[in-house]
This record gives structure tokens, C-alpha cells and sequence, in this order.
């Protein structure tokens, strides 16, 4: 049977989730959709771009987006470009994929302060996102804390920690690569309410700290104390000592001739961010552990610190008329549907956790979903698709990036890089679409 799908966000869920359809129903036609002129979601904008290798997976993400009966529509959003009804009206399913692009507020006092910034905005000005570009975040000042406990952290610390040569063979942004070289942060602090064994890094991201060249990393041991206690799940036991064990080594370590520090501080839950017009400082409450949960002791302490992100959270920001889950930050549905006909998948379906692999696996849970939902309540196929789409496209003048087009784009971004780093990526969408138009 051939089924005009559609498939809104070419991150991995959504890339999975298209190949995964292609295999269920080898003749339909697929259309992902992407308000960015590129492809790939985090993959390019969220990955740390000193990971290379973990960006390899864009390889397997391109055989999906090149194959016959799947078309890529970039740089048109849902919402903007499209609504999400004449989605509905234009195909016989839509896959609603748009991850969690966007910071979960702190909620903490102080918050609007001009050097208080979410990892999503951070990230993406790294990692040459166009609505970051011109971020410019503050790195001006002699410390800067991290708040959260994950790898994101690690990812933000680690960049900021490393030299010019430990970042050329990354596809660091230029305007970042610029400011990281010419910042004058000494200090960084790492903060987590829990304690080390509840701290969700990954080890070999975690021991990456104690290999920097002019940064060392400091930890209290009077925080290891703590063993992989009942509380942690079974799969997760081995990881949590291999992350104690490595802090341990951290702990050992005192202020030699580096020139910068990481603080990795546990048990300390921020209450208020200080400064009038400016961040001066970060208020912290101790804290201690019951069953897992951080309490706040009442004992305080302030850092000075000049600026402070908080990697602490994403949620979804979903087209107009989608069914959302406010509580939740992600796509009102259940196990993936949304409603007749739409499903959700990915980050936007149950929030920001898993790495790139887990939406492999959740793509093929959902369409073994869809197929039993369909056995169940036949749809027979029939609308129109990407024809009709093309149309109303073509009259609301939007310039569509094809596959094609992404190829070229892709392309000017090798040429354009200077030998060893990989890419330099265009940064605004003008940039994007000129070089998606040339040698048309
Ligand atoms: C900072 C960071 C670092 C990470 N590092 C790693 C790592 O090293 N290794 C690892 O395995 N995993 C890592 N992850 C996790 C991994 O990136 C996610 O598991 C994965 O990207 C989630 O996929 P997704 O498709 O749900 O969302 P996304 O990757 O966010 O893709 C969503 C896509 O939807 C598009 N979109 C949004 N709204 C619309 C709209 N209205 N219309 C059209 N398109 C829209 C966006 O432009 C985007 O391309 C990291 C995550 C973050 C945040």
C-alpha cells in the first residue's frame, strides 16, 4: 500500500522513525520535514563538535535521507511554513519528531541576568545553530559555573577548558572558536544537587576532564565517601563506580602549573543568582541525600562567579494546534500517539533522555505501533502528499532545501575549512541558502 507520510524533524528520531517506515511499507513516500536549512538535529547542532567520531552516525542518517521514495524538505518549519493542519490534510500519517530544542527555566532568582544562559543556547552557539549565532555569551569574567550533572555539562566545561590546538580538529564554530581563545575564565565550576554516584555522566566523557592540557580537575574527596548505594538500578552499577573511581583520581590531584581549574562540586543546590545588573555570584544550599533525593540543609555558601549556565533541562516547543503535555514539556500522547492518523517520537515523545542509539530502538517500538494500530483500524491511503505540498510551498515562495541542496550546502562547508578541522559551518540561514542555491 502507498502511504504519503510525514515525518516533521530530521534529527535521529525522526531519521530512524523514516527508515523504519521504508522497511514497514517499502512503497511509501516519505517526507521529512526540517525548519533548518540542515539536516541531522543535534547530531550537527548538539554533539560536542571535539566528538567527532560520535557525529560518524551521520553516515547511516544520509543513506536514509538519500533513498528513493524519501524526499528532505528543509528549511521549512511546521508552524511557520505549513501548518500542522494542512499536514494532516496532505498525508495519510504524520510522525511529529521535533525533539526538545529549547532550556527548561531554572526557576531561581536572578535568572534574567544578562550572563545567565541555558546549554540549549550555549550548545547551539558552539555548534553553529542560527538562532545563536549572535548569543555571544559572556566569557569575560575570571569564573563561570555549569549547573547540572550530565554529560551536557561535561560537554560545555571541556570546550571551554581546551586550547586552540585541542579544538582544531573539531568543527567548533569560528565566531566560538574566537571566543573560547580569547576568554579569560580560570575557574569552572561544575555543580550538582546530588552526590557523585547519582551524577549522570558517562565515564569515558568524565575521564576526558583529566586529560586537558593547561586545565586541571579538582573534587573534594570529603564528597566520594559515597558508595553505589540501593537506590541505583542493577544496569547501572558498574557505570556509577567507574565514574566514582575516576573522581577519585580527580581527587588526588592538587593545583599544579595549570593554568585553569574544573571544580566538580557535589551536594549543592542553586537557591538565587547574585547581582543587580550584572552576575556576581551563585548562592548554593548544601544538601543531602535521602533515597536518592537531594534535601536542601539550610547551610548556604556563595560562589563568585561571572557567568553561569544552566544545563539542567529541555523541553519541546511544538507547532501550533499539536496536542501538548505542559506538565511534561513534550507532545501530549500515549506511547507515541498523539491522535488519529499522528504519532510522536523521539525527544518530543518523552522527553530529553537517551543518547542517538535509544531513538533506533524507540523508532522500531513505534512502528511495530502503527502497524498494529493500522491492523486494527484499516486507513486506506490516498491523500495527496508531497504534490500538494510542493504547491502550496511554491505559492507561499519558500525555498525549499532538497537533498540536493543539503549535498551542496554540505559541500561549501568541507571546501570552506582549513585543514585539520572537518568543517566551517555557515551559521546564519542567508549564509545556508546561498550555498544551498549555488550551481542551480
Ligand atoms: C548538548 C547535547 C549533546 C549530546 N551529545 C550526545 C552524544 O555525544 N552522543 C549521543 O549518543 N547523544 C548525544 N545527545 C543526545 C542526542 O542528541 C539525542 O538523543 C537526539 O538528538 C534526539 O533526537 P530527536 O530527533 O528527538 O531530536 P533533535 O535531534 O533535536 O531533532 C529535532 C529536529 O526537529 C526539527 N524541528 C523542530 N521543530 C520543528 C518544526 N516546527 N518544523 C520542522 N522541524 C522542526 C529541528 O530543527 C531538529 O532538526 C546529546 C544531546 C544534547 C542536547
Amino acid at each position: 500500500m502507498k502511504y504519503a507520510i510525514a515525518v516533521v524533524g530530521s534529527g535521529p528520531s525522526g531519521l530512524y522513525v523514516a527508515d523504519a517506515l521504508v522497511r514497514q511499507w517499502p512503497d511509501a513516500s516519505v517526507d521529512v520535514f526540517d525548519a533548518l536549512p540542515t539536516p541531522y538535529g543535534l547530531v550537527r547542532g548538539g554533539i560536542a563538535p571535539d566528538h567527532q567520531n560520535t557525529k560518524a552516525v551521520i553516515r547511516a542518517l544520509e543513506r536514509t535521507l538519500a533513498r528513493d521514495g524519501t524526499r528532505f524538505f528543509g528549511n521549512v518549519e511546521i508552524g511557520r511554513d505549513l501548518q500542522y493542519d494542512e499536514l494532516k490534510g496532505a498525508y495519510d500519517l504524520v510522525i511529529l519528531s521535533v525533539g526538545a530544542e529549547h532550556d527548561r527555566p531554572l526557576g531561581i532568582p536572578g535568572e534574567q541576568l544578562p550572563e545567565v544562559y541555558g546549554s540549549a543556547a550555549f550548545v547551539g552557539w558552539y555548534n553553529g545553530h542560527p538562532r545563536y549565532r549572535n548569543l555571544n555569551p559572556y566569557l569575560g569574567g575570571a569564573s563561570l559555573a555549569v549547573i547540572g550533572n550530565g554529560n551536557v555539562a561535561l560537554d560545555i566545561v571541556r570546550l571551554l577548558a581546551k586550547t586552540p590546538t585541542e579544538l582544531a580538529t573539531s568543527d567548533l564554530s569560528s565566531h566560538a572558536a574566537h571566543a573560547i581563545a580569547n576568554s579569560s575564565i580560570r575557574d569552572l565550576y561544575l555543580i550538582g544537587r546530588r552526590g557523585p554516584v547519582e551524577a549522570s555522566f558517562t565515564p569515558i566523557e568524565l575521564a576526558e576532564l583529566g586529560e586537558l592540557q593547561r586545565c586541571v580537575t579538582l573534587v573534594d574527596p570529603a564528597a566520594l565517601s559515597a558508595t553505589v548505594g540501593a537506590h541505583v538500578p542493577e544496569k547501572e552499577i558498574k557505570v556509577r563506580q567507574r565514574n566514582l573511581d575516576i573522581l577519585r583520581g580527580f581527587s588526588e590531584r592538587t593545583i599544579d602549573a595549570a593554568t585553569m581549574r574544573i571544580h566538580i562540586l557535589f551536594y549543592a543546590a542553586p537557591s538565587s543568582i547574585v547581582g543587580d545588573d550584572h552576575v556576581r555570584g551563585l548562592l548554593l544550599d548544601r544538601t543531602r541525600l535521602e533515597g536518592g533525593n537531594a534535601l536542601r540543609t539550610g547551610e548556604q555558601f556563595e560562589l563568585a562567579v561571572d557567568t553561569v549556565i544552566a544545563a539542567t533541562g529541555y523541553r519541546t516547543v511544538s507547532p501550533p494546534g499539536v496536542p501538548f503535555d505542559e506538565k511534561r514539556g513534550v507532545i501530549a500522547n500515549t506511547d507515541g500517539l498523539v491522535e488519529d492518523g499522528v504519532y510522536a517520537s523521539g525527544w518530543c515523545q518523552h522527553g530529553p533522555r537517551g543518547v542517538v542509539g535509544t531513538n533506533r530502538t524507540d523508532a522500531t517500538a513505534l512502528i511495530k505501533r502503527i502497524a498494529a494500530d493500522l491492523e486494527q483500524t484499516p486507513r486506506s491511503p490516498g491523500k495527496p502528499g508531497g504534490a500538494y505540498v510542493d504547491r502550496l510551498l511554491a505559492e507561499r515562495a519558500v525555498q525549499v532545501v532538497d537533498f540536493e541542496a543539503w549535498r551542496r550546502i554540505d559541500a561549501a562547508e568541507v571546501a570552506n575549512a582549513t585543514h585539520p578541522k572537518p568543517r566551517e559551518k555557515f551559521v546564519t540561514t542567508e549564509a545556508l541558502l546561498d550555498a544551498a542555491r549555488l550551481a542551480h
